[in-house]
């Protein structure tokens, strides 16, 4: 835990007094995020750092390989869609982002399989985007395989966002939009997916 409460220490002596009032506020009116993110768990892809966000903005789920699965309300423990019901349903974030990520492990795992001692589950759940290998077979080159798979599991996901009723509904009627992101571990630089579903830099 040493790590950790050296980082403790430091964010009650520096980040604490500048945040105090903000955190207090949130606190007393409740929080009103503008943006749900969608992210992997890898630990070099933090969407509060990326987009420089202060408390109560985000509204962030993270897992491996940042996917979506489709709309099945059933009794399996669905941590990502409650997420997403409690974003878009309760506290109507104005937009949606998933974002992916070079290097994703994830995505090779997708690819190449999953390592021997993560097949309980990992194994089944990034077979969310199952079709994304597909298309990273494609590539000749290993690192534009892997590139393509990242970027084809965003566009997966976002297409399995709408298939929650309440998302479609939000998205028609102009209360939502979704998006696809990109980050760039060793370049630092955000893509964006644009209207003719491509990856653009910002
Ligand atoms: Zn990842």
């Amino acid at each position: 835990m040493t790590p950790l409460l050296a980082g403790y220490r430091r964010f009650r002596a520096e980040t604490w007094p500048q945040q105090r009032a903000r955190f207090e506020a949130l606190a007393a009116q409740g929080q009103k995020p503008h943006t749900m993110v969608i992210a992997c768990s890898d630990s070099r892809v933090d969407p509060q750092m990326i987009f420089s966000a202060g408390p109560g903005e985000l509204f962030v789920v993270r897992n491996v390989a940042n996917l979506v699965p489709p709309y099945m309300p059933d009794a399996a423990f669905h941590g990502t869609s409650a997420a997403v019901e409690f974003a878009v349903r309760v506290l109507a974030v104005k937009r949606v982002v998933v974002m992916g990520h070079a290097l994703c492990g994830g995505i090779t795992a997708l690819i190449r399989g999953a390592p021997e001692q993560a097949r309980d589950f990992v194994a089944g759940w990034i077979g969310i985007a199952g079709k994304a290998r597909a298309v990273a077979l494609r590539c000749d080159d290993p690192v534009a395989a892997q590139e393509a798979g990242e970027h084809e599991a965003i566009r997966i996901s976002l297409a399995n966002l709408m298939t929650f009723p309440w998302v479609a509904e939000a998205v028609t009627e102009g209360r939502l939009t979704l998006h696809g992101a990109h980050f760039g571990v060793a370049t630092g630089r955000l893509l964006l997916l644009d209207a003719e579903g491509h990856f653009a830099p910002v």
